[in-house]
């Protein structure tokens, strides 16, 4: 039976992963019809559209839904890290702290970071999507190889309702000056020439492709 897997906010959009109860997360789409259809690919088990809004909440269920199926892993260099991250979640560079969220950055890519918070509430959904956009990332990193604090806009606000406070958030870099840039780029060429992150592979993708406003 095919479930929802988890939902993430961009601007007013929302994007709907799914998974089956199979054990499989290969979803295929298909239009029959006038109507979308999901498929799982392992065990053919089958909703549409409308079945898959019956249970979700009523939160989720009035807005407009992207179903992401067979993802489109892009093929930018980034690299798996694990250090401690502090955010700073603003409406923009000057303007006053909304919040500051805690945990790792866990992917690193030249043109943004994904970080995994460790005390996110469901209620910042709404406000971050919408108007708290700019973040600041201290890290932990040692000075030198990369520069502290990064900045950027939040691009993706990634959760699983039974991990919460746990969610994931993406960036991408913005306002960095040229020699930052440049170490993050140093950085990210260096250690995925180095390690076994090289192919992407099992490293998340840092989401980018936003909708908001
Ligand atoms: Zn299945």
């Amino acid at each position: 039976m095919l479930k929802i897997a988890s939902y993430s906010l961009r601007g007013q959009v929302v994007r709907v992963k799914l998974k089956c109860a199979c054990g499989n997360s290969r979803i295929f789409e298909v239009r029959e019809n006038e109507t979308l259809v999901y498929f799982c690919s392992k065990c053919r088990s089958r909703k549409t559209l409308e079945e898959l809004k019956k249970d979700a909440s009523s939160y989720w269920r009035g807005r407009s839904w992207i179903i992401e199926c067979e993802s489109d892993q892009r093929a930018q260099p980034r690299v798996r890290t694990d250090f401690a991250a502090e955010l700073t979640i603003k409406a923009s560079r000057y303007s006053p702290t909304y919040c500051v969220l805690h945990g790792r950055c866990m992917v690193l890519s030249e043109t943004g970071m994904l970080i995994v918070v460790a005390d996110f509430r469901e209620s910042y959904f709404q406000d971050i999507t919408s108007a708290y956009r700019f973040g600041e990332v201290t890290i932990s990193k040692p000075a030198g190889e990369l520069p502290s604090p990064l900045t950027g806009r939040i691009v993706g606000v990634r959760f699983r309702p039974d991990e919460l406070p746990q969610c994931r958030i993406g960036i991408t870099f913005e306002g960095l000056s040229k020699e930052a840039t440049e170490m993050v780029r140093r950085y990210v060429q260096e250690h995925s020439q180095a390690g076994p992150a090289d192919t992407g592979e099992g490293v998340p993708r840092i989401d980018t492709t936003t909708s908001g406003p």
